[in-house]
């Protein structure tokens, strides 16, 4: 070992150190050494100093000549990504700090090696993930705890339009629409002051003007001694899914209309097909379906069943005396008279012209005959006139009541057989039929 002074203060370095001389050649070793890199200070004093440079850097010798042409100190630097030899081969990531001195005219360099493999590490789990979130099809946005940009990534710049370096230093607002109140900031800027995950759509504003809808989900990172020190935001642009939602909505809801106008008509249209429109009563039609059904049902439980035929007396003369226009004006009077007697339990039909049938269901003979009557007295009130005075309405009605399996078209003749009696018999009355003959 050259005799240099005394060298043991290396001993206090925290880093490998070895002194070099002019010709490469180490000189002093500490036992840093070993623990770093494997040798021991003895085993490499008298070496080159080559043998602690990485095999890669096999122009390490010229390098060495043209820094000892002009020495200069050199600090750490954790730029230049240098490597180290370990006796066993492998490269160690290191910083080296060099430092030339002379003694007894005779020039010496210091090289003090440091192991940076912990932090090189973190260096490249950091680019990694600064490659992951460049590489990233969501949007991320990074602010500080202040609330200031930071961090962007390329799909967020697509997104927004903006440029890094625009939005870099600004504040997530630049991209506010107007399109929500405060209150929707306040409550998602509470959600993040509490150490919660804010999750939602927004509508943000682009630079080029245009608006732009995106799913967010903003997290608070905490630093080591809990205070948060960023937000983080991840954004995915879903403007074609609103868009596409709302158009369905709109769809659907015409759609919707469309039905409800189509189960109008066809409300209307089976009003038509069943209703007469002079009269507003059932037309023949429903009376035709409906009597069989009902006088079916009624049979079935033991329930009475009165079928009455209404036909209005003379009535051609009324309209060969005073028109037809006024006979058409009784017929309608006489179907809202007809209409607003029904209760729950009747059927109200025009059967014909000027014939009418009404079925009244848990109605015995007796109170249909009554029921019938009245009517008629009702019927002879209604406020009809012509151009010559008043006209008095007057109508015949035959009465029958169900018997045990009878068809609805024998109760049918039973009823206009009465009918045809109450004619005969002077009309205006209501006449009960016979019972069935022979059953
Ligand atoms: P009766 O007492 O015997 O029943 O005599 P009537 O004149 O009432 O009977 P008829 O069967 O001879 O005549 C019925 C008349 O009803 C003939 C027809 O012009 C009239 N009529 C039928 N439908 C309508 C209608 O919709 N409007 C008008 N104004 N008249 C009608
Ligand atoms: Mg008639
Ligand atoms: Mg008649």
């Amino acid at each position: 070992m050259t005799d240099l002074a005394d060298t043991r203060w290396l001993e206090l370095y925290p880093d490998a150190v070895v002194i070099v001389d002019s010709g490469g050649v180490i000189v002093h070793a500490n036992a840093m050494c070993e623990r770093q890199l494997g040798w021991p200070p003895q085993a490499l004093c008298g070496q080159l100093v080559e043998c602690l440079v990485p095999q890669r850097a096999g122009h390490h010798a010229r390098l060495r000549d043209a820094y000892l042409a002009h020495p200069s100190e050199r600090p750490m630097s954790r730029d230049l990504e240098l490597g180290a030899r370990h006796r066993d081969g492998r490269e160690v990531p290191v910083d080296i700090a060099l430092r030339p001195f002379d003694v007894g005219g005779l020039r010496f360099v210091m090289v003090a090696i440091r192991d940076v493999t912990a932090s090189r590490q973190a260096q490249n789990r950091v680019r990694l993930l600064s490659q992951a979130i460049d590489a990233a099809s969501h949007g991320v946005l990074i602010t500080d705890a202040g609330g200031l940009i930071v961090q962007v990534n390329p799909a967020l710049c697509a997104m927004t339009g903006y440029a890094a370096t625009e939005l870099i230093g600004a504040r997530p607002s630049l991209l506010k629409s107007g399109r929500h109140p405060e209150a929707f900031y306040a409550r998602l800027w509470d959600t993040l002051r509490s150490g919660k995950t804010w999750r939602g759509e927004i509508i943000n504003r682009r630079k080029d003007g245009s608006e732009y809808c995106e799913d967010q989900t903003i997290t608070p990172v905490r630093d080591l001694q809990g205070q948060v020190s960023h937000y983080i935001a991840i954004k995915l642009d879903v403007t074609a899914r609103v868009q596409a939602e709302r158009e369905l909505k709109s769809a659907r809801d015409e759609l919707a209309q469309r039905v409800a106008e189509i189960e109008r008509l066809h409300e209307q249209l089976r009003e038509q097909a069943i209703r007469c429109p002079l009269t507003q009563l059932y037309n023949r039609r429903w009376f035709d379906e409906t009597l069989p059904r009902e006088l079916a049902r009624a049979l079935a439980i033991g329930e009475t069943l009165c079928l009455a035929i209404l036909d209005l007396d003379h009535f051609k003369a009324l309209n060969d005396s005073h028109g037809h226009a006024t006979g058409d004006r009784a017929l309608a009077e006489f179907g809202r008279l007809l209409l607003s007697e029904c209760g729950p339990g009747d059927i109200a039909c025009r059967y014909g012209g000027e014939e009418f049938a009404l079925v009244m269901i848990g109605v015995t003979m007796a109170d249909g005959v009554r029921r019938l009557d009245a009517l008629r007295g009702r019927c002879a009130n209604l406020p009809l006139s012509a151009a010559t005075g008043p006209i008095t309405l007057r109508f015949s009605a035959g009465v029958a009541e169900c018997q045990p399996r009878e068809p609805a078209m024998e109760l049918f003749a039973r009823a206009d057989a009465a009918l045809y009696a109450a004619k005969r018999a002077g009309r205006d009355r209501a006449v009960p039929a016979l019972p069935r003959i022979g059953r």
